[in-house]
């Protein structure tokens, strides 16, 4: 099964990667709802936000609380 987004996160696609790390990468929207829309994702395949692994999601809101990004 193919996934858009486990393409873009492994760079098998060109998009506009604007941060990426070892577990998430941010990118420019194809339908931006205003200018400079991004989506960040988690680069492990997941069918749903709430299957995310807990400890990633609690990774990235630490992350959030300490940078002016996400
Ligand atoms: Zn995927």
């Amino acid at each position: 099964m193919t996934c858009r987004f486990c393409d873009i996160a492994q760079r098998k696609v060109e998009d506009y990667v604007i941060w990426e790390d070892d577990k998430f990468i941010a990118f420019l929207d194809i339908t931006p709802a205003k200018p400079s829309h991004c989506m960040l994702i988690p680069k492990l395949h997941v069918d749903y936000f709430f299957d995310l692994p807990e400890s990633l999601y609690l990774e990235r809101k630490a992350h959030r609380n300490r940078s002016f990004w996400f």
